[in-house]
């Protein structure tokens, strides 16, 4: 196989030029990274050479420089497509949780959950608080965190899910649909509660709890109590059955407090009481 090169050999070392024997065999060189695949080995060659020639650097380092290039661009190529299937609906990162707005959160413990080594034991998180208190976001964050470390992540709603498994079953692709929700290292399902998903929906959502169940893990965001699942599932049985599996081997994270988004809010409107009453706090 020939591999044509557009770079010409004289811009490879703008140092000293090449004799013949060294443009063709840095031609050569090129077109062996091509023919491996290593573009960007291939792309970053000039400047390799250029800077080992000017560092003195020896052949081991120059090796090691031109594949680091390549390692380093494959990485990178890598972690995007993880992050493009996680689909991730916020930049959310679990660095710019703000732990003072959230005294019910334990930094420690978000610390030891960001190395993603809960992963290795299908351990799932569950984050229970009302709305607005941060569970989305810290969810965001550790799907970021675990894809970051090379894990393939996977986020959704519980009302997605739902309505994909409910167009998956009139569709004939029941099976297949229920493979993709076992597939990722991590499963984020936000938002349990928000809805009803009764019948078939909360079904769905055990099967695909099932099915990761001691394999892999699930982070699960809600604004019930576990005491109330039976009501969002519409059957105690299954909430239970849903629960055991869910629970066996887990973190247990309760946010409650003043929502996030109120803060401002609440603060605009304590400075404002304490203008016009002199108390900071809400009048009851
Ligand atoms: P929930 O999912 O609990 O309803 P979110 O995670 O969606 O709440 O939080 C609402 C907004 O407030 C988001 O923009 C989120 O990034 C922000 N937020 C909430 N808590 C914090 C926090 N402790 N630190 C930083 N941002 C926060
Ligand atoms: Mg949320």
């Amino acid at each position: 196989m020939t591999t044509t090169q557009t770079t010409p050999a004289t811009t490879a070392m703008t140092a000293a030029p090449m004799t013949g024997t060294q443009a063709s065999l840095y031609q050569q060189l090129r077109a062996h990274l091509a023919a491996l695949k290593l573009h960007d080995a291939a792309q970053h060659l000039p400047e390799v050479l250029a800077t080992a020639q000017a560092e003195q650097l020896s052949m081991t380092a120059t090796l090691e420089r031109l594949l680091a290039v390549e390692v380093d661009a494959t990485q990178a190529r890598r972690l995007a497509g993880r992050l493009r299937f996680a689909c991730l609906p916020t930049p959310a990162t679990l660095a710019d949780f703000d732990y003072d707005a959230a005294p019910a959160v334990n930094k420690k413990l978000i610390e030891e959950l960001a190395t993603c080594r809960y992963l290795d034991t299908a351990t799932n998180i569950l984050l229970i608080g009302p709305p607005g208190v941060g569970k989305t976001h810290l969810a965001v964050g550790l799907g970021r965190a675990a894809a970051e470390a090379g894990y393939r992540t996977y986020f959704t709603t519980a009302a997605d899910l739902a309505a994909r498994c409910h167009r998956a079953a009139i569709e004939g692709r029941w099976a297949t649909t229920m493979r993709f929700f076992a597939g990722p290292t991590l499963l984020v399902i936000d938002e349990l509660g928000y809805l009803p998903l009764p019948g078939e929906a909360a079904s769905a959502l055990f099967q695909v709890v099932s099915q990761r169940y001691l394999k892999t893990s699930i982070v699960l965001t809600t604004n019930r109590g576990v005491a109330s699942w039976g009501e969002v599932l519409g059957d105690t049985t299954v909430a239970a059955a849903m629960l055991d599996r869910l629970l066996h081997r887990s973190v247990v994270l309760n946010l409650d407090g003043d929502s996030y988004r109120l803060r401002d809010h609440h603060a605009r409107a304590d400075t404002l009481r304490q203008a016009t009453t002199g108390t900071r706090r809400p009048l009851q």
